[in-house]
Parts: structure tokens; sequence; C-alpha cells
């Protein structure tokens, strides 16, 4: 009888693995990819949607057309539990999914559970991305929660697409820190002025404390009016590892191995932003190891299946990043290096349009 191997989310590393499946065929096995949404939509062209740089169509990839090229199943579903013990996946609507072997690409939620109920919106899960920012683009005062790259540059991204259509207001960006608090003071200073000239106001070193209708309350009792909250204050763990034995970090994200295999669970395994790596807890959640673990995460299903040894994983000391900062201008930003201007732009846009390319 085949083997079952589940991918749960079509993130970075699983589009990879469906890819390399056709190049380098598993021996009776079957896949399944669970997700869902028909679209995985890619972050890195968020903010160029966002200014109107890019349609729809260019930040997504049709997962039913992927799936069924490379000869994978398709389940479009939301995964809400898994009882590893029993080797079963649990989805929306109360389906049931056995498993040989399981694998978890689901990326991150950013609303923290004490304002789930408030007006405040997440693009996250990413295809809640497109009608959320359709949404406040339009409106007058929309606030940004979180000072972090992806909080900035969506912020210019917004107040761009605004500026552009002539439509009035200012973004409000919101930021319990400086800017760009992670990366050196004057990339920090930089962002900044690129946010003021943009046209976006800034709070700094401010928490928000409620989240009212049309205003917010901040740490220093500013009362802050909006029209919409998106909130971009940091990934935390989706909860379908809630409630097992699986080892969690403060976050909520699952703890793996260098092997992306969980830890006490040699079946099951995972990687992007839904796992947490034990021997390097604190890099970044972010896009670039999501897109450098495919490979390896393949090459370890596929050795894990034919009884072979797995690679480690070892994350990059300095990622590079790229932020689009407006008018088809970059800031680039690798470990203490920074450019800004149209060059580091287009080098963003070949990265994420040769990305794209690979999964149409
Ligand atoms: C505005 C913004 C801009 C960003 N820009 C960049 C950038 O330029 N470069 C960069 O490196 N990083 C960037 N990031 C960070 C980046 O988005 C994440 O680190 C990256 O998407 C993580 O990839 P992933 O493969 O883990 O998951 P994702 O790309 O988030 O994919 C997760 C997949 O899992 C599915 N899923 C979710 N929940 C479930 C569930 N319960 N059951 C089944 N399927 C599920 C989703 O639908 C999706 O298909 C940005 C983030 C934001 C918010």
């Amino acid at each position: 009888m085949k083997k079952r191997l589940l991918l749960v989310g079509a993130g970075h590393a699983h589009l990879e693995v469906i890819r390399q499946y056709d190049d380098d065929p598993i021996e009776n096995l079957e896949i399944c990819l669970i997700s869902p949404s028909e679209y995985q939509y890619y972050s890195g062209m968020f903010s160029g949607y966002t200014e109107g740089l890019y349609t729809e169509e260019q930040i997504r990839v049709n997962l039913r057309e992927l799936t069924k090229k490379y000869g994978v199943n398709f389940v479009r579903k939301q995964a809400t539990h898994i009882i590893p013990e029993r080797k079963k996946l649990f989805c929306e609507g109360g389906a049931v999914y056995p498993f040989d072997v399981i694998s978890f690409d689901i990326g991150s939620r950013s609303l923290p559970p004490d304002f789930t109920t408030s007006i405040a919106r997440s693009v996250k899960p990413n295809y809640q991305f497109i009608d959320r920012i359709n949404e406040l683009r339009e409106t007058t005062t929309p606030i940004v929660v979180g000072g972090g790259a992806a909080g900035c540059e969506l912020a210019i991204s917004i107040q761009m697409y605004k500026n552009k259509n002539n439509i009035d207001g200012h973004v409000k960006l919101v930021s319990s820190s400086e800017v760009l608090s992670a990366f050196p003071r004057r990339s920090s200073r930089k962002v900044k002025s690129l946010l003021e000239e943009t046209g976006v106001q800034l709070w700094e070193k401010e928490e928000v404390i409620h989240i009212h209708d049309d205003y917010i309350i901040t740490s220093a009792n500013n009362r802050v009016r909006h029209t919409g909250v998106l909130w971009l204050g940091g990934p935390i763990g989706d909860p379908v590892f809630e409630a097992t034995s699986i080892k969690l970090d403060d976050k909520g994200f699952a703890y793996v191995r260098p092997t992306l295999q969980f830890e006490d669970y040699n079946f099951i395994f995972g990687a992007g932003d839904c796992v947490t790596l034990r021997s390097n807890p604190h890099i970044d959640k972010s896009g670039v190891h999501a897109v450098k673990q495919g490979p390896i995460l393949y090459n370890n299903l596929k050795a894990y299946f034919e009884g072979e040894a797995l690679q480690k994983y070892e994350p990059q000391k300095n990622v590079l990043y790229i932020l689009s900062v407006g008018d088809k201008k970059g800031f680039l930003l690798y470990g203490s290096f920074s450019l800004y201007g149209r060059q580091a732009w287009k080098l963003k846009h070949k990265i994420d349009t040769d990305f794209m390319e690979k999964y149409k």
C-alpha cells in the first residue's frame, strides 16, 4: 500500500517540495497538500501590490494548477489540530486525514488574542491580504501597528497609493519601539525620513493598549483616530499545535531540530515561520528562511522514506532584506550595509519575479 505524506500549508518551502517531487519522485508515495485557499499569496510582493505596481495575479500561485501539474492531491481546507500519537490531522468541518508523515509550512498569525474581537485586522493567513489592503487603502486615516520591516513597507505603500490616487488622509504608523529597531540606527533614521516624506504620521515608542471602533489608546495615553487598523506587531503561532505534546516556544511556534523534524516526533517535519530552530531560536521569521529550507525539507522527507541520512539546515548569518519604499525605489539592508534607490528596487523585483516564475 502507498504511504501518505500530508503537506499542511502552501508556504514557500512546500511549494519547493511539490516542484522537486516531480524532478526526483519518492517511490510508492501519495502526497496531499492541505491549505485553506486556492492561492498562495507571496508576501515579498505585498508592498508592490499595495502601491499599485503589481496585479493580484502577479503576486499569487494557483495551487490547484500547481498540484495538478506535479501529481499532488489538493484539499482546500484549514487544519485545526493534530493528534500526533494517532497520526491524524483534523480540519475545519470535522474532516480527518490520517498520515504516515506530515509536514507543516503554515506561516504565522499576527493578531494577539487580546485584540481578536476588536476592529483590528491582520494580513495573515496571507490569502486575507488582498481584501484587507483593498479596503484599507481607500479609507482616510488607517493605522498600521508595528514598526518592523513589514509595518514600515505597508505604511509607505498604502500612503503612496493614496498619494497617486488622490485619496485624502494620512496613514498613521504606531510602533512600540523606534521604527526598524532591529537594524542599525542609521537605517532606522533613513526609513523614518522616508515615512515622513511620503506623508505617513508616526507614533514611536507607544504601545497600543485599547482599540475602539474609531480610535486607539496608546501607552502614552494618546487617543489616535482611525478608519481601520492593520496589525503587524510581530508573528505569533497558529493554534493548530495547541493542546498537544508538541514542544512550542513562548510564541506558539513548534521547536524543530536542524533536520527540520519536530522535537520528539521523527515523522513530523516543518519549515518557515511556524517552526523555531532549537539551535538558532532567535533568527527572524522571514520568507528568506522558508525559501532556503525548501530543498533541505524535500531532501529530508525523501531520505526519511528511503531510510537514508538526513541533512541539517544551517541558517545564514545575515539575511538580505529589501524594502519597497515607493515609486520603484528600494531600501536594501544586509548586516551593517544599506543601499537606497532604484537599483535596490530592481534587485528586489528580480528576486521576487524569479521566485514566482518557478511556480507559475
Ligand atoms: C507585509 C509583509 C511583507 C513581508 N515581506 C517580506 C519580504 O520581503 N521578505 C521576506 O523574507 N519576508 C517577508 N515577510 C515575512 C514573510 O511573510 C514570512 O516570513 C513568510 O511568509 C513565511 O513563509 P511561510 O512559508 O512560513 O508561510 P506563508 O508564506 O505565510 O504560507 C503559509 C501557508 O499556509 C496556509 N495556512 C495557514 N494556516 C493554515 C492552516 N491552519 N491549515 C492549513 N494551511 C494553513 C496559508 O494559507 C499559506 O498557504 C513579510 C511579511 C509581511 C506581513
